[in-house]
């Protein structure tokens, strides 16, 4: 079992955790403790290395498996033996992922400026370092419409809103009216726990990806773009300046 540290410390860049298993098969590591992060919710997993015994490891691939992390280690450096127990060094490639998650934060912010706004909720998401794009259930779009979705975006980046994470028993989240907007009651029965993302007076998802501490980390979010996905299903592409 991999604790999570990126789940409480999002800015966490390097951390030293102890390897519990090793598959040589397909270079996967597994560690007691990480900081990178497997993926999921629309955000990339992270990139960076691993120093294990002296051995520079690129990470190349990261991948929740039940309750383990996995590390796909790149190179052609043997790997330790899966019983050592060796010491590795984690370290992630920060620049990308601090990108990553002004670009998640840029997303929750338009997501929750949406449904204020206009009562429009979100169908799906996508982002990469520095854009993104999510689906909204919206009938008409517009060039003025998406300009005045952009303003407002932008309008709660300089509010410098602070963003809270938490992570409340089943039973409590299950609770939250905002929460069972964004579809909670589908999570599967047997997660206990539910790690949730509030953007203070915006927004509150359950969520279980990176973000930054406060709105205004984020930089100018310009919409790059929109388009229609259907008769009730329309897009819209932003970028990070
Ligand atoms: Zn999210």
């Amino acid at each position: 079992m991999t604790s999570l540290i990126y789940q409480t410390d999002a800015y966490l860049k390097e951390f030293s955790a102890t390897i519990t298993s090793v598959d040589a098969g397909t270079r996967a590591v597994v560690l007691d403790q990480t900081a990178f992060y497997p993926g999921g919710g629309g955000q990339p997993f992270d990139f960076g290395s691993l120093e294990i015994a002296g051995v520079i490891y690129p990470v190349e691939k990261v991948k929740k498996q039940g309750d383990d992390v996995l590390h796909f280690l790149g190179g052609t450096d043997p790997l330790p033996s899966p019983n050592s127990a060796a010491a590795a060094r984690g370290t992630l490639d920060w620049v990308r992922r601090y990108q990553l998650m002004r670009t998640h934060t840029a997303l929750h912010i338009l997501c929750g400026t949406v449904f204020r706004d206009y009562g429009a909720k979100v169908t799906g998401g996508d982002m990469d370092p520095l854009k993104g794009r999510m689906d909204f259930e919206f009938e008409n779009m517009r060039g003025e419409l998406v300009k005045a979705i952009e303003t407002a975006t932008n309008l709660e980046v300089q509010q410098g809103r602070e963003i809270r994470v938490k992570i409340l028993p089943r039973d409590e989240a299950f609770q939250i009216p905002d929460l069972i907007r964004t579809k909670i009651n589908l999570l599967p029965e047997g997660i206990m726990q539910v790690r949730t993302v509030e953007i203070v007076g915006l927004d509150l998802q359950a969520d279980g990806g990176t973000h930054v501490m406060n709105t205004s980390e984020v930089g100018k979010i310009k919409v790059a773009d929109y388009k229609s996905k259907g008769a009730i299903n329309k897009r819209i592409y932003i970028e990070i300046e």
